[in-house]
């Protein structure tokens, strides 16, 4: 199986959209309202008959035409017959897994991922009887092992974060349909310019929309994407839960997806230069990313993947307190969690998403010290290269 053909540069600029809008405006107009009237008394009935459903809206928790909107360019983009918008990553993530499982039943989930999709599954799923075991990321022997007859769900990444380990999509599709297991993958760090998991039989994709695809670290969303049928399910839950995107924000998403396959284009090639230049600096210890040759899951990044994308993390020799000056010292990239904006970031997981553990905590989960996560925007590479030499020096 192959992710093909390609979305382009036209597909982010068009998919999805209707040329005739309310007021002939080119982009979808923000409908910025709580409720939806109906004319008459007849109307709500043909409405609540199914008749008109399809056309109309009828409060604002349950759908609003300009998130509708959106919502069908990102299921054009990814490749799948539906998409349904969050008001975050974590709300399309936590309501899509909610959806999916009753108590009784259990997840196998990845060692590697999210922390707060962790947080969720351990502690949150947990509290309603509903078991998990984590597995190691990528690992499909460990992941098959881990599979018991009350299993619902395999909930993995890829790339993962911090160390974007890539996941042979084709071959967890595979051993979960063979023993009838829905899979979900969090393709954040991918986007579908650089890898659409549905065309690997993956049956959810979320993504945090936050990231990439809104792309200006300015506004926070979430979107699940796969079968009518299964995103149904999470929609009838998102309108309970309520964890809706707001119409403005969905807006903004609107925008930044427009430039997706450009600011892609350009992560990329970022993400490739500033790697290869960390990977031959003396004060730096290991790199990870992807695109590098080094990389433990090179071979079905490269296999499975268009490009490796913004991130690049990698170990400055001289633990915590050397990181943490190199950091420090950058002129370009702000310091802030966050990646795929234009605006390039950096973090140091130590003292920041895992800032509560010791040193020996973290090195048992696999967080170094001396660790740096560092998201390449659209600046220029050379640019963002002399910034990282000049704060290693
Ligand atoms: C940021 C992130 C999330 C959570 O998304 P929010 O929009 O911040 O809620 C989930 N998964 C991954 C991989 C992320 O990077």
């Amino acid at each position: 199986m192959s992710d093909k053909p390609a979305p382009t540069s036209t597909d982010a600029v068009h998919a999805g959209d209707t040329r005739a809008k309310a007021y002939d405006s080119v982009p979808t107009p923000v409908v910025q309202t709580s409720t939806f009237t109906f004319e008459s008394s007849a109307a709500i009935v043909r409405f609540t008959n199914g008749e008109d459903a399809a056309e109309r809206e009828e409060y604002g928790r349950y759908g609003n035409p300009t998130t509708r909107a959106v919502e069908k360019r990102l299921a054009q983009l990814e490749g799948t017959e539906d998409a349904l918008l969050f008001a975050s990553g974590m709300a399309a993530m936590s309501t899509t897994i909610l959806a999916m499982v009753r108590a009784g039943q259990h997840v196998v989930y990845v060692r590697d991922g999210y922390r707060m999709t962790r947080e969720f599954v351990e502690g949150t799923l947990a509290r309603f009887g509903v078991t998990a075991t984590l597995a190691p990321a990528g690992d499909l022997s460990a992941i098959d092992a881990a599979i018991r007859p009350e299993t619902r769900l395999i909930v993995s990444e890829s790339p993962t974060n911090p160390y974007l380990s890539c996941v042979d999509l084709a071959g967890l599709a595979q051993l979960a349909q063979n023993k009838r297991v829905k899979t979900l993958v969090d393709a954040t760090f991918a986007t579908p310019f650089n890898c659409r998991p549905a065309s690997f039989g993956i049956d959810l994709v979320v993504h945090s929309v936050t990231k990439y695809i809104a792309g200006h670290n300015d506004v926070l969303a979430g979107v699940v994407c796969g079968r009518a049928g299964l995103v149904s399910i999470a929609r009838d839950l998102r309108g309970v839960l309520g964890c809706v995107c707001d119409p403005h924000a969905a807006s903004l998403v609107e925008r930044g997806v427009k430039t997706l396959a450009l600011r892609i284009a350009k992560h990329n090639a970022n993400g490739l230069a500033v790697a290869r230049f960390l990977e031959g600096h003396a004060r730096v210890e290991r790199v990870f990313y992807p695109g590098l040759t080094s990389h433990a899951d090179h071979a079905i990044a490269s296999a499975q993947m268009r490009g490796f994308g913004g991130v690049v993390s990698f170990v400055v020799r001289g633990g915590l307190e050397a990181a943490s000056s190199v950091v420090d010292r950058l002129r370009i990239a702000r310091i802030a969690p966050s990646f795929g904006g234009v605006e390039s970031l950096v973090e140091q997981p130590a003292v920041m998403s895992f800032y509560a553990m010791s040193t020996e905590e973290r090195a048992a989960i696999g967080i170094a010290d001396g660790l740096v996560r560092f998201s390449c925007g659209i600046e220029e590479a050379d640019d963002l290269v002399a910034d990282l030499d000049r704060a290693l020096a």
